[in-house]
């Protein structure tokens, strides 16, 4: 299908008029929005859901929750998707996830405008957060027909090989912080290894998702192999999680979600994934390039408005350069663009709800009175305050914070850096590691030992040296501690995805026989 040009969705454009111009060639403006199960639009059948404009405040699209029943009709499907997809053959499978990558190349800057509608994303991150899309479809079209098991040596007469087998029906819940971006990236590897996703997008974010489910069916993969679910987590995601088909949880979320989750699952004995929150160090010594350190610290915790599960959110500084660092970070802070998502030029987007922007509010207000000092931001921008200009904040930068204040420990999920001092690299290691997360972690120095001892020593799934936030598909990606477990992209991400079948074929001409005697 070509896009028809100019469409609809930058500067100016109102959510409730365009969004349904963009969702247009897969969902008929007035057509329901509903989860896509075997290739077509299911109504909810739960309570009404309201998507809400962050930039505005203003309601623009209303769908109900897909609700259990519904859930249970998609894992129904999944089963039957299941056989369909693994009938055909690895290569075949490969080929079908390729062609994914194509389409949504195809349809990428329509699906841009749609993120930077629906999640409130400025359209400069959405444009390339669909391109990775492609990407980690492709990166995954590769791996289809590459996984294989192994052959040992057993002590025996056997032969014995082992078999790296899909799940079947896997359940996958996803955040509303990169919605499609979240979607690709577990959608991608699953297919690739021959399961059949059920993916419940939040119920806050679902329209890029469903879209990319459209797309997945377009290139060719059976319809009822994948299954976007649309609705509440506690309704439609645990229905669909404690389902008797279901055999495989991965969920992306915040580390509240994430345990109540892993209990359910363990009570159906069904693995898990976990990929959750964060409250990650970013560790600055008095050798580091402190212009480069300062850009990438701000990167760190300000792009996505902070609503990132890798954000940069405590920044440790070595005495000798804290007030310099500091203020470098908090001058560049006040220079960010931060406004409408849909305009070119915007750099800070808002954040997600109003509930939201009240936690991330209070938990500034708390560090404030337990002695913090705001060097930047501290609350809504001049002329862009909630509830009638949106959910916007300001770039923060607190100073003087202590490891035990709160704004040290939890995770804001907003673009609020806490900035502590150090004495030296083992201060430095401990600071980073007194949290009970530990998702990721960064150190900026001139000294390659130093960079190399930091990183070996500081509890984190992924760590950077002078820079912050690349991740790709290509490389394994998750938490340690309450940050999570699994891995659900590079190679260790077909561990999760597939189970491990070991398979014995006798092959002596005249096999020992358990009880002693030889059979006629
Ligand atoms: P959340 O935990 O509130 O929701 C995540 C998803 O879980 C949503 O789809 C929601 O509907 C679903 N859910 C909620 N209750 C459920 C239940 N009882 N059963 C099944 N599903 C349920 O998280 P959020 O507020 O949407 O996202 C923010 C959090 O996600 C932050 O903590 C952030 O750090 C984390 N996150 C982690 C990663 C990562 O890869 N580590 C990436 C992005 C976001």
């Amino acid at each position: 299908m070509a896009e028809a040009d100019p469409l609809p969705g930058l500067d100016g454009a109102r959510s409730e008029e365009a969004v349904p111009t963009l969702l247009a060639p897969w969902i008929p403006p007035g057509q329901t929005v509903g989860s896509l199960i075997g290739g077509t639009l299911v109504p909810g059948r739960g309570d009404e859901i309201e998507l809400v404009d962050r930039s505005t405040g203003k309601p623009f699209l209303r769908y109900r929750d897909a609700g259990p029943e519904v859930a249970a009709d998609a894992m129904t499907a999944a089963e039957t998707g299941f056989r369909e997809w693994t009938a055909l053959s690895p290569s075949e499978r490969g080929r079908r996830l390729w062609a994914v990558g194509a389409k949504v190349r195809a349809h990428a800057e329509r699906l841009a405008r749609l993120e930077t509608l629906s999640a409130g994303k400025p359209i400069r991150d959405t444009r390339v957060e669909v391109a990775k899309v492609a990407e980690m479809m492709e990166y995954w079209a590769g791996w289809a027909d590459k996984i294989h098991g192994d052959v040992i040596p057993v002590p025996t007469t056997h032969l014995n090989y082992t078999r790296r087998e899909p799940y079947g029906p896997v359940v996958q819940i996803t955040p509303w912080n990169v919605p499609i971006f979240t979607g690709g990236w577990q959608l991608a590897p699953a297919l690739a290894t021959g399961n059949a996703p059920v993916l419940k997008p939040s119920e806050l974010t679902p329209l890029t998702s469903l879209v990319l489910g459209f797309l997945l069916v377009e290139a060719g993969i059976p319809a009822n192999a994948v299954t976007i679910l649309l609705g509440y987590g506690h309704t439609t995601g645990a229905a669909a999680i404690s389902h008797k088909a279901n055999r495989l949880v991965v969920f992306v979320g915040s580390p509240a979600t994430g345990a109540r989750i892993a209990e359910q699952a363990a009570r159906n004995v069904i693995p898990c994934v976990l990929e959750l929150g964060g409250k990650s160090a970013n560790i600055v010594f008095e050798d580091a390039d402190l212009r480069l350190a300062s850009l990438g610290s701000q990167a760190a915790i300000f792009s996505a408005a902070g609503q990132s599960c890798v954000a940069g959110s405590r920044l440790l500084v070595h005495r000798p350069v804290y007030e310099r660092m500091t203020a470098l970070v908090a001058e560049g802070a006040g220079r960010i663009p931060v406004g409408d998502p849909r305009s070119e030029a915007t750099q800070i987007g808002p954040i997600a709800t109003a509930r939201q922007f009240a936690q991330v509010d209070g938990m500034v207000q708390a560090g404030l009175s337990a002695g913090a000092t705001a060097l930047t931001g501290g609350g809504a921008p001049e002329g862009l305050s909630a509830p009638d200009g949106g959910f916007f904040f300001a770039p923060t930068v607190l100073s003087g914070v202590s490891p035990t204040m709160e704004i040290a420990q939890e995770e804001v999920f907003g673009p609020v850096l806490a900035a502590l001092v150090f004495d030296d690299e083992d201060e430095a290691i401990a600071l980073a590691n007194d949290s009970r997360f530990g998702l990721a972690g960064a150190v900026w120095t001139r000294d390659p030992a130093r960079a190399h001892r930091v990183a070996a020593q500081v509890e984190a799934g992924t760590f950077w040296i002078n820079g912050y936030k690349t991740i790709s598909t290509m490389s394994p990606f998750g938490g340690f501690k309450a940050s999570g477990y699994g891995r659900s992209s590079g190679k260790e991400a077909i561990e999760a995805y597939t189970r491990t079948k070991s398979v014995w074929v006798e092959t002596a001409a005249n096999p020992a026989t358990p009880f002693g005697y030889a059979p006629d």
